[in-house]
């Protein structure tokens, strides 16, 4: 090589780097906006100090806002202003108008719905993937989302448990995933092939979907918009505990087969909304397989729970479905949203929801896998990323040490309401959700009960500290104190329940 040729590569080498562009690109960009290159690093740098304080200090706010229906919408302006402002006034306005708005999901007194964590890896995380800006639809559009998607989500089903037949993708939510399920069942029962004959199938009024009576309301709005239609949705009874009981739905199943319709799906529910019941997979599967059913489950909230070897029989028998879904985004410390959807058959996925247009054709897919075509939206988040700083952050170990302690925190709150003489509980307490009610032995009447437990989750809900919600159980006004927030400790659950016990003193 001579030093000729030295040159040339030397130029080639830096103008890969462009450094004789940066200023004229960052310029660009901030065309139009009151900030400049400068003011752009130092805001971020500000903001990310106001994080770091907002996470440290995040039990400091009330966890629910004290605001009326349209206070927040009052101090905004109608319209979109026409001349730029300065950021520094757009912060201030976050901070004085919005945060004082905002219910605050992590904060460690969350005790409500399930929980919907964030981590300090997973924000960092967000902050890049909004830096980076993709669009990861397809390998090409970008080749480290489509790969990282592919491992991350291969180091998840080895955590839970799944065998190496199962291969999963990252949906938006829980209901978009069941949605998909619901849609690739119709398909795999109508046995369309590939192509645009597959909406208008034949015997799509004859098919219908099974699910507990318990089962979360996205399965009525999944089999709505998969076009099943809600008649075609059977709800079957659970048992004591809340869990599917699978000889009624095997006398359902008989019934509709006497009747001429066609079983297409079934949705089982490990760890349901109102009480984390947990189907009995084991005798569903065998059902569907004996039927050839699509078994798809729904562990939205509990399949995190699976990464604990003592709690990995909550899916005992997932071996025979054909897809599962949870959700990181609920109880992995992950921010919202990240749904894992996992399908034995990519084939069926595939041939639900691929469309080839000319504009989105690349050299690559015969090669490669792109995540396009194994779900509804087109566009696509690039939410590998924070799952991989969670996964890599905290460690298989350390991930499993919270969602230990708050399932351990929950059977001990679980212990000190059966101990109680004015409490009880409603449901069994595998998971960390708690589901209980004030009993007082003077009152034995189910709708007064009803109305003091009602009145009680309201006092309690005075407290800026906690935040519950609550369900109804065979009829009965439930309180469920679900505990799964990164940052709650053992001794935010002891100060609820001391605070349930005074409040109820009070009543
Ligand atoms: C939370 C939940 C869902 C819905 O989850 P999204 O991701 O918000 O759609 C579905 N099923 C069960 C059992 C849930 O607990």
């Amino acid at each position: 090589m001579d030093v000729a040729d030295e040159v040339v590569i030397a130029e080639a080498v830096a103008s890969l780097f462009l450094p004789h562009l940066r200023p004229p690109l960052l310029a660009l960009c901030f065309s139009g906006t009151s900030m400049n290159p400068k003011d752009f690093r130092s805001l971020a740098h500000q903001m990310v100090d106001w994080m770091a304080d907002y996470v440290e200090q995040a039990g400091d706010h009330p966890v629910i806002p004290d605001t009326q229906p349209g206070d927040i919408r009052a101090q905004l302006p109608s319209s979109a202003p026409q001349e730029a402002e300065p950021f520094a006034q757009i912060f201030a306005d976050f901070q004085r108008t919005v945060i004082p708005g905002m219910t605050h999901w992590n904060h460690p007194g969350w005790f409500a719905y399930f929980p919907a964590n964030h981590s300090p890896p997973s924000i960092l995380a967000e902050m890049l993937t909004a830096t980076l800006g993709a669009q990861c639809m397809s390998w090409q559009t970008s080749p480290a989302a489509t790969e990282l998607e592919q491992v991350v989500l291969d180091w998840l089903r080895q955590m839970l448990g799944l065998s190496e037949s199962w291969v999963g993708s990252i949906q938006d939510t829980a209901s978009s995933a069941t949605l998909v399920a619901l849609l690739s069942a119709r398909e795999q029962a109508t046995q369309h092939q590939y192509g645009m004959k597959g909406a208008a199938a034949d015997n799509a009024d004859r098919l219908v979907v099974y699910a507990s009576t318990e089962a979360h309301s996205s399965i009525d709005k999944g089999v709505k918009l998969a076009g099943y239609g809600l008649n075609q949705l059977r709800s079957i009874p659970t048992d004591e505990n809340f869990a599917m009981d699978p000889n009624a739905l095997e006398a359902a199943i008989e019934e509709d087969l006497a009747a001429g319709l066609q079983p297409a799906c079934v949705i089982a529910c490990v760890g349901t909304t109102s009480s984390t019941g947990l189907d009995p997979l084991e005798a569903i599967g065998a059902l569907c397989k004996k039927h050839n059913i699509w078994l798809h489950i729904d562990a939205a909230y509990a399949g995190s729970a699976a990464i604990l070897p003592e709690h990995q029989y909550i899916l005992d028998g997932v071996e025979y479905a054909d897809s599962f879904v949870f959700n990181p985004h609920k109880w992995l410390f992950t921010n919202f949203d990240c749904s894992a959807y996992y399908v034995r058959d990519v084939d069926t996925l595939l041939r639900t929801f691929r469309s080839d247009p000319e504009y989105l054709k690349t050299v690559y897919d015969p090669q490669v896998v792109n995540f396009r075509d194994w779900g509804i939206p087109l566009g696509r988040r690039f939410r590998a990323l924070k799952l991989w700083f969670v996964l890599r952050s905290y460690g298989v170990k350390g991930l499993q040490e919270h969602i230990r302690n708050h399932i351990t925190w929950a059977q001990e709150l679980g212990e000190w309401v059966e101990a109680s003489l004015n409490f009880e509980l409603l449901a069994p307490v595998p998971l960390g959700l708690v589901c209980l009610r004030f009993h007082p032995p003077s009152v034995q009447d189910e709708e007064a009960l009803n109305a003091l437990n009602e009145a009680l989750l309201a006092k309690v809900n005075q407290d800026p500290r906690f935040h519950l919600t609550h369900t109804k159980l065979r009829g009965r006004y439930t309180l469920r104190v679900s505990i799964g927030q990164l940052y709650t400790t053992r001794q935010h659950v002891v100060e609820l329940w001391n605070l349930l016990q005074t409040t109820a003193d009070q009543l």
